[in-house]
This record gives C-alpha cells, structure tokens and sequence, in this order.
C-alpha cells in the first residue's frame, strides 16, 4: 500500500517519475489511437497548457469573485450560440465536459415537468438507442426511465418509432448530432416537430458534432440540420475538449431561453454556509479549463476551425473509401462526418480478430458490439498516418483470413463471446467484479489476452460461458 513520503521529494524528482509512469500509455503523440485525445500537435498543446496556467488558481464557483472566468464563460457561450445558429436569448453554461452536459439536462426537464403537472407521472425519456451512454448514467441518477427507440437501417433515430412510445409520463426527447458509434445525424427536423406537436423539450446531444459540423456544413457537405435553426430543439451540448480542441473538462451546454435553463439552477437559502447558488452541478469549477476553452476559440478562429475541418473530411473519406474497396469490410451507415465504424460482411472474417491484429502493430482500437465492429474518430494529425493504418488493416485481414483460428483467441475470444453471452445480466456482474477488483484495494489491472495469447480466469469464465451457449445454437452468428 503506498503512502505519502514522510519527507517531500524534490520537484524534479516527482516530475521525472510522473513522466515515466506514462510509458506504457496509449500513443496519441504518434497519432495511433482513435479516441479519448484530440490532438492539434505539441504547438496547440502548449498553448492551452499557457492559457490553463493563468487562471490555474481562479475558481469559478463564485463568478463575483473572479469576474474574469465570467467573463470568459459568458463570451464562451455566447461564441458557441453564434455556431450554433442561436439567437441572443440562447442561454447556457460551461460544464466540465459531455457527461455533465447530459446529465443537466435530465436533471432539468425533470424539473420542469414537475412544476408543469400536477398528476403523479413517473419521469420517462426517448432515445434513439444509439444516443451516448452518458444518457443512461443521467436515467439511473436522476431516476428517470430511458425508453429506447430502434434506429433505422442507416443507425438514424426513426421519428415515428419515437412518436409511438410517447406518453404522458414522457418529459424529454432525446437526438444525437451525430451519434458516438456510427457518426449518423438523427433526423432532428422531425423530431423538432413531434417536441412541438407535445409540447416537450428536445436536446439535441451535439458533444461530438458541436464544433465540427458547423464547419463540415460551410465545406459544402450535405449534412442534416440540427442545431437551433430547427424549430423545437430546446437544449444543445457541445464539447469543448473534444473537435473544439481545448483543454479536458470543458463543454457548452445552452438553452434556447433562459427559463429553460433556470430548471436546473441549484439554489439553497438557509444554508449556515451562506445563501448558496450554482448554475451547475460541480461546486469548485477549475478557472483554467475555462480560460483554455476562450483561448482555444479565439486563437483557432473560424477560419483555423475550417481549415481543421477540410482536414479532418479530406482524411475521413480517403479512410472510409478505402476501407469500403477492402473485401469483406464495410463501413457502417452513412457517417455525417469524422466518426464510424466498420464491420465484417464476411463470417469468416472476424472482425475482434482483425482488432487485435491491429493492436498488435501499436494502434489502439475500439470495438463495438451489436454489431461488431471497429470504431474511428479521426482527428487532422491522421491524416499523416492514413496511410499506415490502411496498410496494417488489409495486413491485419490477411492474417485473420488465413488463421481462422485466431478469432478463438486473445480479446477476440473473450469480446466475441461475451457477445454470445445470452444473459446480459452476467456480463454486468463480471464486468462489477473486475471493476471491484481496479479500485478496490488490490488495483488489480484487468488481465485480457496475455501475450501468448491465453486468457485470464476472468476471461476464461465468459469465454466458457459463450461456449456453452454457442454449443446450444451451433452456427450462430454475433
Ligand atoms: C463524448 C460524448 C459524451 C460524453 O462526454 P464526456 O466528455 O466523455 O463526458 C456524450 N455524448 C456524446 C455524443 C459524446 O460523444
């Protein structure tokens, strides 16, 4: 168990071994990951780090004392409202990132149907079921049922799907712009229009697509309208520390007035501590991922925003056109911008294994299930890299085809068959127990595939488990 040194060590010292924990980390310096780092280049980096320095200190918890991070916030959302097509009521706040985006507006609508009715209802929304899974940590908080809706054959929210399931204990509907698994916009004229028709709200969740599709519209692509131009959109969330390219913990959450955002003021009068107000869910808001996020906006500009964007499309369709030409591997839906995934058309073709066969050449990947597939969010740095990628993935296939049984080994087994696992339930309760085991007191690392290529005892269980069931329907497929 480690403790805190009785003695200090030197700064120096701290910062050497700091630096040296981060040695087996996933490589975003090189541009070889897809996801969690969004990445302009050390020039940018630096930057933000000098922006974040100067109010390293400043809190925003009371914007009476530290004018300047209001200051800052208000020109934040107020520029934000602007690329969104907002007029000048949109209101809003910064967040400390897309979680609490999502989790405000629950909070809020829930509010707000609670002051609206008066019959007892049992607070329900509708998503399309490919809406951020944030969305679901908002249901179980703030104790709102999620009622999920099919998507179409394009992974797009199907209005009349959602229509249906409507009701009179429903108090929010729910879009993605676009979406985190396939990149698709949902069709939120339509769905503007059923906000209208019920009176409901209709958050739009923007996270990805916020600072990114403004621009991928003024290029000239053909994308869906989403943002406030659409008559009944109410709320809108935008990251800041994803395609704005600021520092982590930044988000913009607007309303289209400020009485829809006042349903989720906070406010307590009799406190000892004072009459307390908070427009948010934190307390102590950190003053630097603010002043980053003014810099981050005002330096890039609209024309560096641009610039980005062309980049980052440039890239996209170059990888998704080819990726499309590899036999056996189709990109899934029809992707508004810079994030999708593929698949495997292929049954001998699997795609975990390809997956690990591209971890294998240094890429970190991410997988998703239902249906399997491989997950990219491409950023401008990798469209250095495409082209690398693109040759270890048909590499990758190749291998894969010629060793079929490679599908049965490593993550690949262990992915694939907690696909086949029948009760969900079991995948939960071992995903708790390996959970328990990182934060509980043994921080135990959980052991995938090692690298002979045999699994750990965890793994072993569910890929016991999807064998037992797999022996009961032989020939079926994820
Ligand atoms: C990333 C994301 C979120 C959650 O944001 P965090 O910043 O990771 O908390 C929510 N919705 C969408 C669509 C996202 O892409």
């Amino acid at each position: 168990m480690k403790k805190i040194p009785q003695h200090g060590i030197e700064h120096q010292e701290a910062l050497k071994q700091l630096a040296a924990f981060a040695a087996g980390d996933a490589n975003y310096r090189d541009s070889k990951i897809w996801s969690l780092v969004y990445d302009l280049g050390e020039a940018h980096t630096s930057f933000l780090k000098e922006a974040y320095g100067l109010y390293f200190c400043e809190n925003a918890l009371n914007p009476l004392a530290f004018k300047s991070l209001k200051r800052m916030e208000t020109e934040v959302v107020q520029m934000t409202a602007g690329l969104l097509n907002g007029d000048d009521r949109v209101s809003g706040v910064m967040t400390s990132g897309g979680t609490e985006s999502c989790l405000l507006p629950v909070f809020a609508c829930r509010e707000r149907a609670r002051k609206l009715r008066r019959l007892p209802f049992k607070p329900e929304m509708i998503a399309p079921e490919t809406i951020h899974v944030a969305w679901e940590k908002a249901a179980k908080y703030f104790d709102v049922k999620m009622v999920r809706a099919p998507v179409d054959e394009n992974f797009c929210a199907d209005a009349k799907a959602m229509e249906r399931l409507i009701n009179r204990n429903t108090i929010l509907l729910l879009a993605s712009a676009p979406s985190y698994p396939h990149g698709a916009i949902d069709p939120i004229p339509a769905l503007g229009e059923l906000a209208l028709r019920y009176n409901l709200p209709l958050h739009v969740d923007a996270c990805l697509g916020g600072f990114l599709l403004p621009f991928v519209e003024r290029l000239g692509h053909r994308i869906t309208t989403f943002d406030f131009r659409v008559p009944g959109v109410t709320s809108i969330g935008s990251d800041l520390h994803k395609y704005g390219f600021s520092a982590k913990g930044a988000s913009v959450l607007l309303y289209r007035s400020v009485d829809d955002l006042m349903h989720q003021f906070f406010i307590y009068e009799n406190w000892p501590g004072g009459i307390f107000a908070s427009p948010a869910l934190l307390g102590t808001r950190p003053g630097g991922a603010i002043a980053a996020a003014w810099g981050a906006l005002n330096a890039i500009g609209m024309d560096g925003y641009l610039k980005i964007a062309r980049t980052i499309m440039e890239t996209t369709g170059r990888l998704t056109a080819a990726i499309g030409a590899i036999d056996g591997l189709s990109v899934l839906g029809r992707p508004a911008m810079s994030v999708f995934a593929y698949t495997s058309t292929d049954p001998d073709l699997d795609i975990y294994a390809v997956a690990d066969q591209l971890e294998e050449r240094g890429w970190w990947i991410d997988r998703l299930q239902r249906p399997a597939a491989i997950h990219c969010m491409v950023m401008p740095r990798h469209a250095d890299v495409a082209e690398d990628y693109l040759n270890d993935l048909k590499a990758a296939v190749d291998i894969v085809r010629g060793n079929p049984g490679l599908a049965a080994r490593g993550n690949a087994a262990m992915y694939g068959m907690i696909a086949h696992v029948p009760l969900r339930g079991m995948v939960k309760s071992r995903v708790a127990e390996m959970m328990a085991g990182l934060y509980g007191p043994a921080c135990k690392m959980p052991a995938m595939a090692d690298d002979s290529g045999s699994t750990s005892p965890l793994m072993d269980k569910f890929v016991r488990m999807g064998l037992k069931f797999l022996k009961h329907r032989p020939g079926s497929k994820r």
